[in-house]
């Protein structure tokens, strides 16, 4: 039986010390506040920004709310964000994304004050990252960190396999394990005989985008299992991209879905709400 790795728990523990964080700036005249932004009404951007305004409450994070409509251009957004980067009482800027179509992600992302960067999505500080120096880092990857430590593994010397490279998980997973000294392969949709790879895993974190696609086969014996992915099966439960049913008998331990990564990346971005105060130094 493996044990179940509760994202739950460490996230509302991540959350509790923000909230002590918040409160001892605020104790000295300081204020945290957080810039939401939400072009159009995607519902599914509705909730998670509206999980993101709670979490800010719960920690004593200031939101500054803009929702924005559906046909807002690319350079009224541009001129929010500027307006944003100057503004003293606003030290973190979240663009809730998707944008509609007729917006380049891109150009609105690399706009943000790499100083206000709380996605950790900006080329300055992914390139901070690659280099070992302090900067943002994307929330979900450092989530996934924090929920291997504080649930007792360590990383150093461990062989780390990380499957899925986008920008957004995989790479800056794979970076973060790097910068843990972990030995770390990064594998993806052209890898050839991925089973052989994954399998020499000690710790294998799964980032595809495909319904349970690892089952146990993937799995070597006593390896720690972080499953990123995301879906809603046939009958509208939620899973992920681990076989969770098949991998967790052999699995040393493993994050369940829902549970496990998803609410650590709304408690990573409240805590990257508070890296202004030492990136902005
Ligand atoms: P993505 O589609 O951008 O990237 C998927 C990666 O998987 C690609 O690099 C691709 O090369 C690789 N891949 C695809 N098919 C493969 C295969 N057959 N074998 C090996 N590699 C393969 O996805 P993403 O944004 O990195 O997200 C991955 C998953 O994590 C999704 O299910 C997404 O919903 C979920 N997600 C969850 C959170 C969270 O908060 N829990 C956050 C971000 C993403």
């Amino acid at each position: 039986m493996a044990k179940i790795i509760d994202g739950k728990a460490i996230s509302s523990q991540i959350k509790d010390e923000v909230k002590e964080k918040v409160a001892e700036l605020a104790a000295k005249g300081i204020s945290v506040s957080l810039a939401v932004i939400q072009v159009g009404a995607d519902p599914a951007s509705s909730v998670y920004v509206r999980n993101k305004k709670k979490a800010c409450e719960y920690c004593g994070i200031k939101s500054l709310s803009y929702e924005l409509p559906e046909e807002t251009t690319e350079e009224e957004l541009l001129d929010l964000i500027r307006k944003l980067n100057k503004m003293d009482d606003c030290n973190g800027i979240l663009v809730q994304l998707p944008l509609p179509k007729h917006i380049n992600e891109e150009i609105i992302l690399d706009e943000i004050s790499p100083l206000k960067d709380v996605d950790g999505f900006h080329p300055m500080n992914v390139g901070a990252l690659s280099i070992g120096k302090p900067g943002y880092v994307s929330c979900t990857p450092a989530g996934v960190i924090e929920l291997i430590k504080r649930s007792g593994y360590t990383i150093e010397g461990k062989e780390c396999v990380v499957i899925g490279r986008s920008n957004i998980v995989g790479k800056p997973m794979a970076l973060l394990l790097l910068r843990e000294n972990g030995t770390v392969t990064v594998t993806h949709s052209r890898t050839k005989n991925l089973k052989e790879v994954t399998k020499r895993a000690d710790i294998l974190v799964v980032a595809i985008g495909k319904p349970r696609m690892i089952d146990a086969s993937y799995v070597k014996e006593g390896a720690v299992v972080i499953d990123v992915g995301i879906h809603r099966n046939e009958d509208n439960k939620l899973c992920g991209d681990v076989d969770y049913d098949s991998v967790e008998p052999i699995a040393e331990a493993i994050t369940p879905v829902p549970g496990g990564v998803g609410p650590m990346t709304i408690a990573m971005l409240m805590k990257n709400c508070l890296t202004y105060f030492d990136v902005a130094k």
